[in-house]
C-alpha cells in the first residue's frame, strides 16, 4: 500500500483526526478507536513501515523507541506497576488489519495467556 493511502500515515500527518497521547519527531502514539482494554494506545513509528517483516537494521532505533513511548504512555496511565501488554500484530494469521508497524499497549484490566 502507498503511503497516501495508509490511515495510520494519515493519522501521523493530521490529516485525519486520532486522540493522540504522545508525539516526537519520529513516534506518535494515539488511543485505539475500539479499545480492547481500558488502556489502549497504538504506538507508531512516522516512518511508513506495512510489518515486522519489512523491518531493516536501519529501523533498529524507531522500534526501540516503540517500547521506550509504550512504558511512558503507561506510567502517565497509572498502569505500570500493575502491569501491561504490549503486542504487534503480523500479516493475516496473526490479525494484522492496518499494514503500517503498530505497537499495540493494552492495560488497565487483567490479560489472559494465551492471547486468543
Ligand atoms: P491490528 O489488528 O494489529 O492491525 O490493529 C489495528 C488497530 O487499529 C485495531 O485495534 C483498530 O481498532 C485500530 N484502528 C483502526 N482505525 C483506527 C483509527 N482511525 N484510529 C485509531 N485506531 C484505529
Ligand atoms: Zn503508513
Amino acid at each position: 500500500m502507498a503511503e497516501e493511502d495508509c490511515l495510520f500515515c494519515k493519522i501521523s500527518a493530521g490529516k485525519i483526526p486520532a486522540d493522540i497521547v504522545h508525539e516526537t519527531e519520529d513516534v506518535v502514539a494515539f488511543r485505539d478507536i475500539n479499545p480492547q482494554a481500558p488502556t489502549h494506545v497504538l504506538i507508531i513509528p512516522r516512518k511508513h513501515i506495512a510489518t515486522i517483516n519489512d523491518l531493516t537494521a536501519d529501523d533498529s532505533v524507531d522500534v526501540g523507541k516503540l517500547f521506550l513511548v509504550a512504558a511512558a504512555i503507561a506510567r502517565n496511565d497509572g498502569i505500570a506497576e500493575d502491569g501491561y501488554r504490549v503486542a504487534m500484530n503480523c500479516n493475516q494469521a496473526a490479525g494484522q488489519t492496518v499494514f503500517h508497524l503498530h505497537l499495540h499497549l493494552l492495560g488497565g484490566r487483567q490479560m489472559k495467556w494465551p492471547p486468543g
